[in-house]
């Protein structure tokens, strides 16, 4: 019998329905309330916010969503926050999920996982399971999710889904308060506990725009930085850049706004019934209170896959995207403009092609290329990491409220 990875299987899988329009993958918040507070937290609410709860699909309405998924071939499904345990149904909701059949993920922070709801994951096993850890010690963690005790549950929900053998992963965001704890998290994840580890760095503001998230976001040098420490990591951008970087579109022409996945074979469901191309995007939304998964698909998502960019920016040839975290949904939230590219992204990407020598063909009026008014900062930047020299400070705030502010 012929046998494939995992990995191999999703991919082919993905390509053979990306041609069809199949939504195989899925995201579902369920809540936005969670009983943490994390200052780069990009969308909680406090655990007992009663308007937000009330607003929450019922069991009865994500039944009936999951039956309409299901039938419109979802395969894999994400259930995340806020902290999905903070609905008391939750385990109702994901049992419902898991007779469907669902390959389900779950984003948690853990401290809400007790040995009844770790049983219960073993008798309905998720595909995995995805906890963040915000600091190696207890004075980090609490720093920055800013609840005492939070650490010690944290450990303890981790505790009890390893002890049960439960499909974990652990990964974490860098910010500027966590950073000095980073490597030791990784080397306890991989080392003591024998777990994958990742980590992100890239902020995004809050999804009603505010820009609270970025007061802790790691400088761009920072942000590379850190990817030059791990030589795993390196490799993996590398790799990464051969097969993705090149231009997205044409030179000089206006295709389509998005070229991802989001509506072709993913889609997101806010914890109202919203349903959007992905779940940062919040721009155009169907409300499957009102309407079902398959007009919502067929129809509206379909339409907002469709959307035409307005004009050429210096994104529409950029043959290093793949090193760059810009989109649509990223320019909405921090430029309230889904064309308009983010400064941070872009620096970011154009150091991390500098640092791994990668061509940075030109792209347009691009400031951070030869000739750009950003360039030089950028060259003594990169003296400056190649050198070791690289500073991980807070992001220049200012600059930050002038980019977003009140534009949505
Ligand atoms: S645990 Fe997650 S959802 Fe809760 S505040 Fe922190 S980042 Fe937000
Ligand atoms: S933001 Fe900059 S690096 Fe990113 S795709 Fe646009 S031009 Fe390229
Ligand atoms: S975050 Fe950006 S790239 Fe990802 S699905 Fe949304 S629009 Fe597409």
């Amino acid at each position: 019998m012929k046998t494939e990875s995992y990995a191999a299987f999703s991919l082919r899988l993905h390509q053979r329905v990306a041609a069809q329009r199949v939504p195989v993958g899925g995201t579902i918040e369920v809540t936005r309330r969670c009983p943490l507070a994390c200052i780069h937290c990009y969308c909680n609410l406090p655990i007992d916010d009663q308007e937000a709860r009330r607003n929450e699909l019922t069991y009865a309405e994500h039944c009936r969503i999951l039956d309409e998924i299901a039938d419109a071939g979802c395969m894999w499904l994400l259930y995340t926050g806020g902290e999905i345990l903070a609905r008391k149904d939750f385990l109702d909701i994901y049992t419902y999920a898991k007779r469907k059949g669902l390959l389900i993920t779950l984003f948690t922070n853990g401290t809400l996982i007790t040995p009844e709801v770790a049983d219960h994951l073993v008798q309905w096993r998720p595909f995995s399971i995805e906890i963040t850890l915000y600091g190696r010690t207890r004075e980090t963690y609490e720093r920055l999710t800013g609840v005492a005790g939070s650490f010690d549950k944290c450990m303890r929900g981790i505790d009890l889904l390893m002890e049960r053998g439960l499909p974990l992963k652990l990964k974490s965001v860098a910010v500027t308060g966590n950073t000095h704890e980073l490597w030791e998290m990784k080397r306890f994840v991989e080392e003591d506990l024998g777990l994958e580890f990742r980590f992100d760095a890239m902020m995004s503001p809050r999804v009603d725009c505010s820009l609270s998230p970025l007061a802790v976001r790691l400088t761009p040098e920072a942000v590379v930085a850190l990817d030059l420490q791990d030589p795993k990591r390196v490799a993996e951008w590398k790799r990464f850049a051969a097969r993705f970087n090149g231009p997205a579109r044409v030179p000089e022409s206006c295709g389509e706004l998005y070229n991802c996945g989001g509506a072709v074979t993913s889609f997101a469901i806010d914890p109202a019934g919203k349903m959007s191309l992905c779940s940062l995007s919040q721009r155009d939304t169907y409300d499957l209170r009102s309407g079902s998964f398959r007009e919502g698909w067929e129809r509206f998502l379909l339409g907002v896959r469709r959307t035409k960019s307005t004009r050429v920016t210096k994104c529409t040839a950029c043959e290093i995207r793949a090193m760059c975290g810009m989109c649509p949904a990223n320019g909405e939230l921090e430029n309230g403009d889904p064309e308009s590219p983010v400064d941070f992204l872009c620096r970011v990407a154009h150091l991390r092609a500098q640092t791994m020598y990668l061509a940075i063909p030109p792209h347009g009026e691009c400031e951070y290329c030869e000739g750009g008014a950003g360039h030089d900062g950028l060259m003594q930047s990169l003296a400056s990491l190649s050198n070791g020299g690289a500073r991980i400070v807070r992001a220049d705030s200012e600059r930050v409220k002038l980019k977003g502010g009140g534009q949505c």
